[in-house]
């Protein structure tokens, strides 16, 4: 079988960059292992919010002359991270996918990150929210003066006394309540059913949403904020926007432990846009196997084509790094299991994590070597038709820059314009 390009993974980069390619009419193939860090998703996306030296940033646009050169955002350009930042929501819109920025604060176009509530009860910075989600232009001055904060008995996914300690902290008065609902009711039997995605699959239908609307409305004193778990909308946002609607008060989702709705919706709305697009999406598949041309790769296999030798012009990897599986560790080495691409990390093992765990985790940081196209290194010689994006991109520590969506997508646009333009 042929393509123009095959992508490795099913994750944001991979779906990013996949749409991208689609929309400009090349034959397209995204093999896809399993889950991706979608499933677990805040809700929001991350483009830039502290540097390297733990300097904190507001504009992540204003701060990327600060990065090293073996960032990505700095092989990308500045210039073509604001381009591409800027696309970010219509890419997103067109899937469906409703992304916000933080109400606005001062002038011009550059994004400023807005803070969101997390389940922790505490408030981190991020660049866009998805539809539903709440993002506010400022961690310290809240306006609220009372919270009811509303979970679902025996949900155990949501904790709305972590959240009522962290927005006391800030000085808003919190109520929290239960909600009984017949129908979750039944999830409670199967403790493994009683997730957040279980109760989103109930909460689609419109006599249950209404009813879990009537009731926090009567639960309601006078308070003029509402917090919910965010298991609302798997298929459809509306239903937030109605909750929200309904009630006589601001009303804020907030995170729950994964899976997480509303980055299993945008994952499965962005699937959806590429295979309707014309791309070939393969689940549950592990690519595997390549057979290589001198310094180009010319075909690989799947576990599930079996033989089948699956043929194109140009390969992505956008496997995840250590977390999608896109690395392996042993305990001495790391390695890239499907191409054997050279990854750049220290030989020393003990320097890979810190004890603090809030510190900067350096295994965070650990990601395949490329060139400034995003072209990687095998045995120290760059492999010319394979592009490496997402959280397999070495260069950054997204976990600790909160840069992981920012890198996800803009490498996979950066990597999806190089393929298009024959660079
Ligand atoms: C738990 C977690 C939560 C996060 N939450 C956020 C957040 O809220 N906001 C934010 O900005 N960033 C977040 N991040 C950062 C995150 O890394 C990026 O946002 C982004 O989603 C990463 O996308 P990706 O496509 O690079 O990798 P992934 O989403 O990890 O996708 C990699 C995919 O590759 C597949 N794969 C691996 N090997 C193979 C193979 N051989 N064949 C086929 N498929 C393969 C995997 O199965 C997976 O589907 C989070 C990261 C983690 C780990």
């Amino acid at each position: 079988m042929r393509f123009d390009t095959i992508i490795i993974g099913g994750g944001l980069a991979s779906l990013v960059c996949g749409i991208r390619a689609r929309e400009a009419g090349k034959n397209c193939l995204i093999v896809s292992a399993g889950q991706n860090a979608l499933h677990f998703s805040s809700g929001t996306f991350g483009l830039l919010s502290r540097l390297p030296d733990g300097t904190e940033v507001a504009e992540p646009l204003k701060a990327l002359s600060f990065l090293p050169a073996t960032h990505p955002y700095s092989k990308i350009g500045v210039d073509k991270v604001a381009e591409y930042a800027s696309a970010t929501i219509g890419l997103f819109d067109s899937c469906g996918v409703g992304l916000h920025p933080a109400p606005a604060v001062g002038e011009g176009d550059f994004p400023i990150n807005g803070y969101r509530l997390t389940p922790m009860g505490t408030f981190k910075p991020a660049w866009l929210a998805m539809e539903g989600v709440t993002l506010l232009p400022s961690k310290d001055e809240l306006t609220w003066r009372n919270a009811l904060i509303v979970n679902f008995s025996g949900f155990l996914d949501f904790n709305s006394l972590f959240i009522a300690e962290g927005l006391e902290r800030k000085g808003v008065g919190c109520r929290v309540e239960r909600v009984t609902l017949e129908e979750v009711e039944r999830l409670r039997k199967n403790p493994t059913e009683m997730r957040s995605v279980g109760i989103a699959r109930i909460m689609g239908k419109e006599k249950n949403w209404k009813e879990f609307g009537s009731k926090v409305k009567e639960l309601l004193h006078g308070e003029d904020l509402v917090i919910l778990p965010d298991v609302f909308g798997l298929d459809d946002r509306i239903v937030t926007k109605w909750i929200g609607e309904m009630l006589p008060a601001e009303v804020m989702f907030v995170g729950t432990m994964p899976p997480s709705v509303p980055g299993i919706r945008a994952q499965m709305r962005m699937k959806k846009r590429f295979e309707s697009l014309g791309g070939t999406f393969l689940a549950g598949d592990t690519a595997l196997d390549p057979a290589f041309d001198g310094d180009r790769v010319r075909s690989l296999r799947t576990v599930n084509l079996g033989s089948i030798e699956l043929k194109a012009d140009n390969f992505v990897l956008a496997s995840g790094g250590l977390f999608g599986k896109g690395l392996e560790s042993s305990p001495d080495r790391l390695s890239e299991p499907v191409f054997g691409l050279d990854v750049d990390y220290p030989a020393d093992r003990s320097i890979w994590r810190d004890e603090d765990f809030f510190s900067i985790q350096p295994f965070a940081g650990i990601g395949v070597r490329c060139d400034d196209a995003f072209r990687p290194f095998r045995g120290g010689r760059v492999v010319e038709n394979l592009y490496v994006a997402g959280s397999e991109v070495g260069g950054c520590n997204s976990l600790y820059e909160g840069s992981g969506a920012g890198v996800a997508i803009l490498t996979a646009m950066s990597v999806a314009e190089r393929i298009l333009s024959g660079q």
